[in-house]
This record gives C-alpha cells, structure tokens and sequence, in this order.
C-alpha cells in the first residue's frame, strides 16, 4: 500500500475571520501513514479554528493498528484513541522552534502529528489477548492452541536432569 497523506486545504479559512469554525469528518477504511504506522480504520471528526496565531485543530480519532504480540508473535489488533489538540501556526515564521505550522499553500499535514498520537497511544507491551500464554520455551509451540507436552518435564531443572538420565538408561538397554 503506498503511503498517504492526511492533507488539507485551510486555505479559505486562512482567509476567514478569526473565531470561524469548520468541522471534517474522516473515514478511511486503512491508511498507511509512514513505513511503521498503518491505520485499519481511521475514523472520527475535528474542528478546524480561525485564530490569531493560526488554525487550531481539535478533535478525536479512533483507529486500530496491527502488531505482533510479544509473547506469542502472533497478530495483535491494537485499539487506538488519539486526541487532537494542536495549533498550527499560520504564518509559519510565527511558529516556535519544534511547533506545527500551516503551509505557505495553505495545507496542513496531520499525518505526522497523527503518527506520533498513535505511537504514543501503544501499550509498552502489545499482546494479541490480556491472558496470551504466549510461546513454548522447549519447543516454540503457541501455547493458546493447547498443550504441547512439553510442560510436564519444565516443572523442575533438577527433575528434568533425573529424566534425562533415566531416559539415557532407557536408551541404552
Ligand atoms: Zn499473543
Ligand atoms: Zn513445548
């Protein structure tokens, strides 16, 4: 999927008084906003503001985002809520060192501020399901599918090295 761009064109509200107000609605069934961040959907509404300094933008956005669980590296489909609440500056040489602007054309980009909210928004530990059994440590099995037999030989080192020696007699016989 090739990357998108989550612009929009504040030229006619640049032109309006201060204080008008434009809502946008957004529902995109995916977008890909950077190489790490694919947004399955995009969906809910902001306003755009008029102000002195620019166009403040202010809204929510709910989406899901799909990772890889770290226990069991199967697909986890991450809820994700972003809250937007962000001034553009307008004219860009207006804006603070490290602050959002509006475009010379008049176009602001969300794309960026929405990727940083969405990473943000990630658990430190992404798992595909609150109690993920995650991965055999002997044999790599997915322990949500069931059993791999492997349990009942970890439950203590000291045990397993008495299997293996009385497997080593086993096989000798
Ligand atoms: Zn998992
Ligand atoms: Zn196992």
């Amino acid at each position: 999927m090739k990357l998108s761009r989550l612009r929009f064109n504040f030229g006619f509200l640049l032109e309006a008084d201060y204080g008008t107000i434009r809502q946008i609605e957004l529902d995109y069934p995916s977008i890909r906003l950077s190489e790490d961040v694919t947004l399955t959907p995009l969906v809910g509404s902001f306003t755009a503001t008029r102000t002195t300094e620019g166009i403040y933008i202010q809204g929510q956005l709910e989406s899901s985002m799909s990772l890889e669980c770290v226990r069991c590296l199967e697909e986890a489909i991450v809820p994700i809520n972003i809250s937007l609440d962000e001034l553009f500056y307008y004219p860009a040489h207006i804006a603070p060192p490290g602050e959002h602007r509006v475009g010379d054309d008049g176009m602001i980009d969300l794309a960026p501020l929405v990727r940083e909210l969405s990473l943000l928004s990630l658990p430190i530990k992404v798992l595909c399901r609150p109690d993920c059994q995650g991965l055999c440590q002997e044999c790599g099995a997915n322990l949500n599918l069931g059993e791999c037999g492997c349990e009942a030989e970890a439950i203590d080192p000291r045990l397993a090295v008495l299997q293996s020696l009385l497997k080593d007699e086993q096989n000798a016989d």
